[in-house]
Parts: structure tokens; sequence; C-alpha cells
């Protein structure tokens, strides 16, 4: 932490109730640090001991080293800043760090913890080692073990342990990023000018852009209310004669309903590419996403449940498809003849590196998935109580995984979304508003926000929550109190208006 501001924390032991409540609406840490003339640390003064020195009568001028709490926790230089973070909590949310003399060095704070952005990557495996290992035997480009390691690893996965039956041709390529997934798979499909491609109007914009780019014209579908998904019904009414595929997408790790949406896909010749950028590992019916639909894309950005900095894949079962994408994603060139161009492609390659860091993130997916599991039912629990806060859903025929733990405040919530999200940003809580519609941005549409009744309803009111897969229960705990307190204060606040 930053000297100076430890150091506008620390008064001499006698300083006057109004030193202390200067410090302490100074609000750098809401804490004040009593030392006496060696610079020792005696005691603290937090706002419920300055409460209860008013209560007992002290005036602003006085002199309160007797309400002091001069057992306070601390922690020791020597054992260094994580044994100081571990003893934070919600009744400690402020332990200073002293040196052997007793004298405050630094502190640590909860709200210093929450500094996290709302997802960080856990790189805590083998990523560092096989990373080195590329830059040591110098393959960073795109040829090198690591791709077609990473490629054998996420094929292993959607399709195994044993591939059925007309799986046995399924594949996985390694691409840049999840927009040139979606972008390799429509152009493997040859969809492009005149054609249209139904798109949830609630997803990242990348989907849309893919289809953009492509020349086609993505046609904007409401999602159902409670999964947030594209609503099959919905697709239905969408479709026209130039409808050529659709894109669902797999969103915050919930699947769209595959078993009705290929079935609407089948009576109408549709092609189905699946966005499974936010929802490696969910399931439908005990299927993986990615491997129901034509083609599955995936993404491994930096804050996706598992990353390669940014990258993404491409799954199919066709073989042909494969090998289309295969050619289009590496220039079009012929593998066979060097320079020999069959088709215009792109160069959509994943990097070794990439692939490095992808290896070692699969082989913990599971503990990830499992991590992330836990960090939402212990959010769900602790604010299950709360009626204007709705939890996130999960239909009975999908097994979600978590990406971004996301709620709904309900219409009779004491506050909007964007008065809890300000709230929780001032206490250093990061937080994301629900994607925004596709169908009123500038780049998408601007059409009229009522013809998408559910997404329009779920973006104004949708907010993400922390959900980095290394947060401990102490930390959700930390966000869960934080929510039930800014109510709290909102119903003191509103009962003192009335008064
Ligand atoms: C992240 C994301 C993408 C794009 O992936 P990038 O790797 O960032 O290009 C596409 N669709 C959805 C739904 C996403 O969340």
């Amino acid at each position: 932490m930053d000297k100076q501001k430890l150091k506008q924390c620390c008064l001499d032991e006698s300083a006057s109730l109004s030193e202390i409540l200067t410090v302490l609406n100074a609000g750098v840490f809401g804490i004040a640090l009593m030392v006496d003339q060696r610079g020792s640390l005696v005691g603290v003064f937090t706002d419920g001991d300055v409460r209860r020195a008013v209560m007992d009568g002290c005036t602003l001028q006085d002199d309160v080293k007797e309400h002091m709490n001069r057992d306070f926790t601390f922690a020791r230089e020597a054992d260094g800043h994580l044994a100081a973070l571990a003893l934070l909590g919600e009744n400690k949310r402020h332990i200073p760090i002293l040196d052997e003399q007793g004298r405050p060095v630094d502190m640590v704070s909860l709200t210093e913890i929450w500094k996290l952005s709302v997802a960080a990557p856990d790189l805590a495996g083998n990523e560092i080692k096989y990373v080195a290992d590329c830059l040591a035997t110098g393959w960073i480009s795109s040829r090198g073990k690591y791709v077609h390691e990473f490629e054998s690893k996420l094929s292993e996965y959607f399709f195994s342990p044993e591939p059925s039956a007309g799986q046995a041709e399924a594949g996985t390529l390694a691409v840049a990023n999840g927009t040139c997934a979606l972008q390799l798979a429509i152009a493997a499909l040859q969809l492009g000018p005149g054609d249209e491609i139904l798109v949830p109007n609630l997803t990242f914009g990348a989907t849309a852009n893919a289809v953009l780019h492509a020349g086609a014209t993505p046609v904007y579908v409401d999602v159902e209310p409670d999964y947030w998904c594209i609503d099959p019904e919905a697709m239905k009414a969408a479709i026209s004669p130039r409808t050529k595929a659709v894109i669902p997408v797999h969103i915050y790790g919930h699947p769209a309903d595959m078993d009705a949406i290929m079935t609407i896909a089948k009576d109408h010749n549709l092609y189905v590419i699946e966005d499974c950028a936010e929802a490696i590992g969910a399931q439908v019916n005990g299927r993986q996403v990615g491997t129901i639909g034509d083609i599955g894309c995936f993404s491994f950005f930096a804050n996706k449940i598992i990353t390669t900095g940014e990258g993404g894949a491409v799954t199919s079962k066709d073989p042909d498809l494969l090998k289309r994408m295969q050619l289009l994603m590496s220039h079009g060139m012929d593998p066979t003849r060097r320079y020999w161009h069959l088709m215009p492609g792109f160069n959509f390659r994943m990097t070794n590196m990439q692939a490095a860091i992808g290896l070692a993130q699969m082989e913990r997916i599971d503990d990830f998935l499992a991590r992330r599991a836990h960090l939402a039912a212990r959010y769900s629990k602790g604010l299950g109580d709360l009626d204007w806060i709705i939890l996130p859903q999960k239909a009975p025929w999908a097994d979600r995984v978590e990406w971004l733990y996301s709620i709904r405040l309900a219409d009779h919530a004491p506050m909007t979304r964007d008065q809890l999200s300000a709230q929780l940003g001032s206490l250093n809580i990061e937080t994301r508003d629900i994607f925004p519609p596709l169908n009123i941005q500038p780049a998408f549409g601007r059409t009229k926000e009522e013809q998408f009744p559910n997404a329009s309803a779920i973006a104004r009111t949708g907010l993400s929550l922390p959900t980095s897969v290394d947060m401990s229960d102490q930390m959700i705990d930390h966000v869960i109190a934080s929510i039930r307190q800014i109510e709290e204060k909102r119903a003191v606040s509103k009962d003192m208006d009335k008064g």
C-alpha cells in the first residue's frame, strides 16, 4: 500500500474525536491507527468505536483514548502480505501490518482485494512451464506440438470418453479467437450476401459482427426470460425463405434449448452454429455444447472459463466441414502444395504459445468448473432470501456451467441496477451490466426495444457479480454482505426521509 495513505490514517494516541472523525471521513480506509510517541500502534478507531464514544457523552474536542479499541487484529511484517490477507473478514475489513517495534508499515483491506476484476484468470498450473518450453525451443508461431496437443485435448473433452457412432470423425481446430471461430464457421457453411442468420438479441456483439462481416444479414430474435437464451418459438416466427442458419448462444453458461432448436432447424433446413464462448462444459441432456449443431465455436479470451489470452476453437462432427475450415483458416492454401491457394482464405491460426496456455488450462478444467459451481451456489445461498433479487436459473434439461454469475433485480427492488452497481463499485466490487440488446446499438440496428421485451428487460435489470475462479468463500461472502448492507442503508435513509 501507498505509504502516504498509510500516514494519513495514523494519529497520535491522544488525538481528539474531531481529528479521528476527519481521518475516518476522509474515507481512505475507514480506520484510524492510534500510535504512541515511538510510532508503535496502541489501538484503532472505526466508526463503531466513535459511535460508542459519542454515546458515552464524548464531544468533538475530547481526548477519547479510553474508547479506542486496544484489542485489534494485526499482522506481522515478517509473515508477509498473504498472511495479512488471510486475517481479513467481514468484521475485520482492515488489518494493519506491524514491524518488530509494532509500528504500522502497511495495511490490507477487504476493499483492496476487490480491486480484482469481475473475472480474473487462474494461470497457476503448467502454463508458465509450457510457454517457457515454446520460447526455449523457438516454436512460437502456429507450428509446434502444443497446437495439436491442445486440439486433441479439446476433442477428447468434447467427444469422449468413447466417440459414439458418427463421432469418430469429429474434430477440433484451435483458432486465433472466438470471433474468428464464428467467422470461420459462417465461411465454411458458405453463408453470405442474401442469407439471413438468426441471432439472439441478447449476446456479446461478436456474434452479430461475424455475420455482418460475411455479408449476411443478422436477424435478431428475442430470448426467453428465465435462461436468457434464444427463444425457440420466437426463432420459428423469425424464419423467412432466406433464413439459412441460426446461431444459438449459450449465454452466461446456460445452454440454449438445443433439442427444440435442432428440431426447428431440421424442419426448415437451417444450419446450426453454436456460440459456446461462455459455456464450455455445459451440457444439454448429457451432450456437450458445441457437439450438437453443425459447428461449435468457443472463445478462450482471458475472462472466459478457460483462457489462452486471446484464442478460440471450432468443433464439428462433419469431416468435410472440418477440412474446409482447416483450409480456410490457413490462407486457403493446399496443405500438400505450398503457395497454392484453393480458395480465398484467412489466417485465423492460434500460436503454439496460446495453445501451450490452453493445454495447461484444459488439464484443470474440471477443477475450474467445480470451483465456479461452488462459487455460484454460495452466492445463490447467500442472496436467496432477498426477494428483490432474481437468481440465475437452470432448465431441467440443462447442465449449466457458471461464467459470470448474473442476477436480475425484480421490479419491486429497492434500487435500480445502476444504483446497485455504482454502490458496489464504490466498495471496489467490480460488476458488469448484462449485454445491451443488439437491436438498439449503432452497429447492429436501432429498431424499437419493445420488439424484444425479454432481452430489453434482462439487459436493464441484470448484473454480473465477481466470478473469478480463485475467489475465496470469504470474498464471496463479502460481496453478499455488501449487497445486504447497501439495501439496509437505503431502507434506513428512506425511513429518515419519511420522518
Ligand atoms: C467472448 C465472446 C465471443 C468472442 O470471443 P473473442 O475470443 O473475444 O473473439 C463471442 N460470442 C460470445 C457470446 C462471447 O461471449
